[in-house]
């Protein structure tokens, strides 16, 4: 049998994996796996079990938010590659935008047939200075408006929760100046809001459009939404991400590098994977070409 370990935050999506929990397990077995069950206790713990238990695993599945799945690879880098299991997630959290990206089925019991026996493609992670990511390092206004919107409301509004939200803080939106270099160049200005992502989702909504995506082409996507002037200009940065154009009239600027590097005069709030990643004057952010394995639904 394939030795599995199982690391589960019994606290995600309002604690819903627990009485999922036999039902998972059942599945894991049936899929011709021996496995070791690690319910984590408290923040870091994900990454903590990953870094000291998974090497002697052939597998290992993830249930969680992104937060855990951001912990477990997290841990998992830490390890010599040739010691890195590949990962199988099984999305149970309130934010699982990355999940938008494996084709997995609907149900915690068929995602757990599939991380035990669905096969794994190679995955890039993204490196910001000496911290990882999973699919997304974001800064500004918007960063807030996409993890502070609860999930429900997110879903039943979609974009118009962006938009009421960001319209009603509009007085108070904040821009940084920003120089970013990248493969092609560098430009400088004014950005409300800034994203360097690995994924065809963020926030359910906002990212290049997926056909663009890659996870394993060594790629990053950035997105530049610049501080507006005027409402108008507002609503055209809005109407742009909610169709993906990136161009004069929305202002928007999208961009694929395998590297950026992000500097300011004050220091810029970052998050990595939805989680805070520091206040930082300097960012190097690059692309790491597949150091993991991630397990897919098709
Ligand atoms: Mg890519």
């Amino acid at each position: 049998m394939e030795k599995l370990l199982f690391i589960y935050n019994p606290h995600a999506g309002k604690g819903r994996v627990r009485s999922k929990l036999a039902g998972i397990l059942n599945a894991f077995t049936r899929a011709g796996c021996l496995v070791t069950v690690y319910p984590t206790q408290g923040p870091g713990d994900a990454a903590e079990a990953a870094r000291t238990l998974a090497s002697g695993f052939d597998r290992v599945a993830c249930c969680g938010g992104d937060g855990t799945l951001h912990e477990v690879i997290t841990g998992l880098l830490a390890l010599p590659a040739e010691r890195r299991p590949p990962v199988g997630y099984l999305p149970a959290g309130t934010t699982n935008d990355f999940s938008r990206n494996l084709s997995l089925p609907d149900g915690l019991e068929n995602m757990a047939a599939v991380a035990a026996a669905g096969t794994p493609r190679p995955c890039d992670v993204g490196r910001f200075d000496d911290q990882f990511f999973v699919y997304v390092a974001a800064f500004g206004a918007f960063t807030d408006v996409s993890y502070n919107t609860p999930q429900q409301f997110k879903n039943m509004f979609g974009h118009l929760a962006y938009v009421l939200k960001g319209v009603s803080e509009m007085a108070s939106l904040k821009g940084y100046r920003l120089r970013v270099e990248h493969d092609g160049g560098a430009l400088e200005g004014e950005y409300l809001y800034g994203m360097v992502s690995n994924t065809v989702s963020v926030g359910g909504l906002i990212g290049l459009p997926s056909e663009e995506v890659s996870l394993d082409d060594g790629l990053l996507e950035a997105v530049l939404v610049p501080m507006p002037k005027t409402v108008a200009d507002f609503q055209a940065a809005i109407r742009g991400l909610a169709r993906q154009t990136y161009d004069a009239e929305s202002g928007i600027v999208g961009l694929h590098s395998s590297r950026f590097t992000i500097t300011c005069a004050e220091p810029v709030p970052f998050t990595l994977d939805g989680e805070y990643g520091g206040d930082h004057t300097r960012a190097e952010i690059s692309a790491v070409s597949r150091p993991i394995s991630i397990v897919y639904g098709t």
